[in-house]
């Protein structure tokens, strides 16, 4: 029996925003060790690159001392298992969100039993915020500062163009 409880948090992260990181946070206190994955999805044409989304959470999570960040393909309930997670951690933002986690959690604890999936409500002041917003307002020029970490804000302006 492993006695560290490690949970997943996967994600697009394409880019990282202050509401993910929040999640990260308040996550990080309730694990001993938690794997923020970020997912090849070939359904979505991302902003960021695999590994350019996978600096971003490195740069942005560097003084948390228990995370890891990882990126992954295929079936998240296989890639619990290979870690030996014991949980996914899912941020919920509107009950728009509940009706597919919801769907996503069983099938995954159906795929394995062993993995149970902790909801985390989201903090009021990042309700509205998602990566879509933040890559909707930085293709049209606007300021993402406030909606993202200040540390990729610029990584965003080189890459749409605009100097928001
Ligand atoms: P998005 O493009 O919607 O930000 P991601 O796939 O990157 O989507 O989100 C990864 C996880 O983070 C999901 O569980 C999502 O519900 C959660 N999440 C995203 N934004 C927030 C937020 N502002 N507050 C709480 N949870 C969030």
């Amino acid at each position: 029996m492993n006695e560290m409880k490690t949970a997943i948090y996967p994600g697009s992260f394409d880019p990282v925003t202050l509401g993910h990181l929040d999640i990260i946070r308040r996550a990080s206190v309730m694990f001993d060790r938690l794997i923020v994955a970020v997912m090849h999805n070939q359904n979505k044409q991302p902003m960021f690159s695999v590994r350019e989304r996978m600096d971003f959470l490195r740069r942005t999570t560097e003084g948390l001392p228990n995370i890891e960040i990882t990126s992954f393909g295929g079936l998240l309930a296989d890639y619990a298992k290979q870690q030996g997670a014991c949980a996914v951690v899912k941020g919920l933002r509107a009950v728009s969100d509940f009706e597919y986690e919801f769907q996503m959690a069983l099938a995954n604890r159906k795929l394995n039993p062993e993995l149970d999936t902790v909801f985390l409500m989201t903090s009021a002041e990042y309700m509205y915020l998602s990566s879509s917003v933040v890559k909707d307002i930085a293709v049209h020029g606007g300021s993402v500062a406030g909606f993202v970490p200040d540390g990729i804000i610029q990584d965003i302006v080189r890459r749409t163009g605009k100097d928001g």
